[in-house]
């Protein structure tokens, strides 16, 4: 379960006010590289785009 996790993507179905995230738990993965060493790196999978 996610705790406490904070995010600016406001565009994602999952995100509240205060950059809150309500997902269950999220995935988290690498962003083109196969060994991160900076967080520009990683990607949150879990993202859904927000419908209007
Ligand atoms: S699912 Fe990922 S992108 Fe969406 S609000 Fe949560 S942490 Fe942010």
């Amino acid at each position: 379960m996610a705790k406490d996790v904070l995010c600016e993507v406001n565009t994602c179905s999952h995100w509240e006010n205060e950059n809150k995230c309500n997902a269950d738990s999220i995935f988290v993965a690498f962003n083109k590289v196969k060994e991160a060493t900076r967080a520009e790196e990683t990607d949150c999978q879990t993202f859904e785009k927000k419908t209007e």
